[in-house]
């Protein structure tokens, strides 16, 4: 069978192009191995109708409303790899081979967190990556900002918004400029630029940061500058120009620097992006195939 598009990535991104393109009548095949770039939350917020839902129970609340367009094929599975000629030939993880005539590419990024021991066990419960995602639920706490690098300090007067009660370790890397070193004390912001020892607390509750001097730091929260990375890499394969930021560069209707290539929600983010934008940004790629597809036949 010829797919009108092959999505890779059921995020909300790939989800919501799904449903316009089975919604627009389109055969739709949509992969997705499950490791969304939030798998470590709890919650999601800042989706208006979903506030505080699980990413989980958002996942099968999306996988219900595409149950209803028989156009639309769900497989669990990983793409592993994008061969283009006249048509695009993807094959999975299990051997399965499918043609489509475009390409989505929904497959978000990876994050790392900075090397400090114990910060996984932290990651998602008490400390984050997006205070317009998770501030709210941290209001007025302690809070840390660890951060390595040069964003530290926008980070720093970002999380402020939320929480006065704030210091930003940058984990002994030079992080911060005197200009805003001294911007940050004026504000009651307090600094440590000593490496961090290790995260301390139980079972996903930050308690404290301990520096290397010994220093501790009782916070029962913050927020962590992570580095970015595509979790598929299928844009730099198929050709597909990058934006400055490194993620793929796309036009007002998701269509890549390749014809046929699309991108979509995190895999082209400039910015930290959030569901709902992910979920917008799938819907315009979509538009922009279904257009694209109708000029191709008409
Ligand atoms: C800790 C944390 C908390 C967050 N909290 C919030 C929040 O509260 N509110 C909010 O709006 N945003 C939040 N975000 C951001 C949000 O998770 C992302 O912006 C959003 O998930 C991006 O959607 P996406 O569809 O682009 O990518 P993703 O949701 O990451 O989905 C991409 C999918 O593609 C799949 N995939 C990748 N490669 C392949 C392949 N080769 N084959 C098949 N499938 C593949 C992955 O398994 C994944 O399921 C949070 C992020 C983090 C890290």
């Amino acid at each position: 069978m010829l797919y009108d598009c092959a999505i890779i990535g059921g995020g909300p991104a790939g989800l919501n192009a799904a449903l316009v393109l089975g919604r627009a009548r389109r055969n739709v095949i949509l992969f997705d191995d499950s490791r969304p770039r939030n798998e470590v939350t709890r919650q999601t917020h800042g989706f208006i109708t979903r506030d505080g839902v699980s990413p989980g129970e958002f996942r099968q609340a999306a996988y219900r409303d595409l149950s209803r367009y028989a156009s639309v094929l769900c497989k669990p599975e990983r793409v592993v790899s994008v061969n283009r000629t006249s048509t695009f030939r993807l094959t999975t993880d299990r051997g399965e081979c499918y043609v489509a005539r475009t390409v989505l590419l929904a497959s978000g990024l990876r994050e790392a967190l900075p090397s400090i021991r114990h910060i996984h066990e932290y990651y998602g419960s008490s400390l984050f990556s997006c205070p317009y995602c998770d501030g709210w639920e941290r209001l007025d706490e302690p809070l840390v900002v660890i951060s390595e690098q040069p964003l530290a300090y926008h980070m720093a007067r970002t999380v402020r918004q939320w929480s006065r009660d704030l210091i930003v370790c940058t984990n002994g890397k030079p992080a911060l400029t005197d200009d805003q070193r001294q911007a940050l004390r004026r504000k009651g912001v307090g600094l440590y630029e000593q490496p961090i020892r290790c995260l301390n607390g139980e079972q996903g509750q930050l308690k404290s940061s301990l520096l290397e001097d010994g220093t501790e730091l009782r916070r029962t929260g913050g927020f962590v500058e992570t580095a970015w990375f595509q979790a598929a890499p299928f844009g730099e394969a198929l050709g597909c120009r990058s934006n400055p930021l490194g993620g793929l560069a796309i036009d007002s209707l998701g269509r890549t620097s390749v014809a046929g290539v699309y991108a979509a929600g995190d895999t082209c983010a400039i910015a930290p992006s959030q569901l709902i934008v992910a979920a917008a940004e799938g819907s315009r790629a979509a538009i922009g195939i279904n257009s694209d597809l109708i000029h191709a036949d008409f």
